[in-house]
């Protein structure tokens, strides 16, 4: 039923009409302009899906496990900020990142910290920062480039931070900072009015949030965000903004939560398996 493997389907590159069996695309060329059949329900699924609402389930989710895996931790906050924060060995079996589980070769910990948090207000801060950009990102950017930017950004965060040497990260900040990244350079790139205001009110949200992580107490990797707004300002210049998705940025997108899940099953495998 997924696969559609008779009659016509849409190149996925260009979007033009071919036979679902045909080799390469009769207009670019393309090898396997339907995906195997798979194309036409890829553009489906993702065009529906609430990527917003999967980020808040497993980060929910990894948050629970956290604290479940390691429960000694929950009597021992300190400070608002420890409120229900995990321990640093339930957050590393679970795939933290940082420049020490770099040093041991775990370089898909870069995709999995991206849904860690080390305490509730450090989760409820990003999710909730997430959700209301969500619809601006997705009217913009669409389904698909939304969920690369956001994986990209966080990744190239944590890549940024590791390679200075911050020992140990995690968060979905980076990624947050990469959809402000995004919607900054898709403000500049569209101009007039509503471009402008689109500037004005995402590089202002994303210069105060940067300047408050400076202050003391916050313990915030500033690398990790400048590093996703970089990404996600950079992913946007790649991608491109504007309404015409293809199916090229939903083979992407496609590729960003495989590899996700795959870097959580190396990151429990190697924790409990290994
Ligand atoms: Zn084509």
């Amino acid at each position: 039923m997924f696969r559609k493997r008779s009659g016509s389907i849409l190149c996925y590159a260009c979007g033009k009409l071919n036979r679902a069996d045909a080799p390469a695309c009769f207009y670019c060329g393309r090898r396997n302009p339907g995906l195997w059949g798979l194309a036409p329900g890829l553009g489906r699924w993702m065009g529906r899906l609430d990527f917003a609402g999967l980020v808040t389930v497993v980060a929910v989710a990894a948050y629970v496990a956290s604290l479940l895996l390691d429960p000694g931790s929950l009597l021992s906050a300190r400070s608002p900020f420890d409120f229900l924060a995990p321990s640093g060995l339930a957050l590393e079996h679970l795939g933290m990142t940082g420049a020490e589980p770099w040093r041991q070769g775990r370089w898909w910990t870069v995709l999995t910290a991206i849904y860690l948090h080390g305490s509730l207000l450090h989760l409820v801060f990003n999710l909730l920062w997430i959700r209301q950009m969500a619809s601006d990102v997705e009217e913009v950017f669409g389904h698909a480039r939304f969920i690369v930017i956001f994986t990209v950004s966080g990744a190239l965060g944590f890549v940024l931070s590791n390679f200075v040497g911050v020992p140990y990260t995690l968060g979905a900040s980076g990624a947050v900072f990469g959809l402000f990244g995004a919607m900054v350079y898709y403000g500049r790139q569209r101009g007039g009015f509503f471009g402008q205001a689109v500037l004005k009110q995402y590089g202002t949200w994303a210069l105060v949030i940067f300047v408050l992580g400076f202050l003391p107490g916050f313990h915030v990797n500033n690398w990790g965000h400048g590093g996703g707004f970089a990404g996600g300002f950079l992913a946007a210049l790649v991608l491109g903004g504007g309404r015409s998705e293809h199916g090229t940025h939903r083979v992407l997108a496609a590729l960003c939560l495989g590899l996700t899940a795959a870097a959580f099953a190396l990151a429990l495998w190697t924790a409990f398996a290994a």
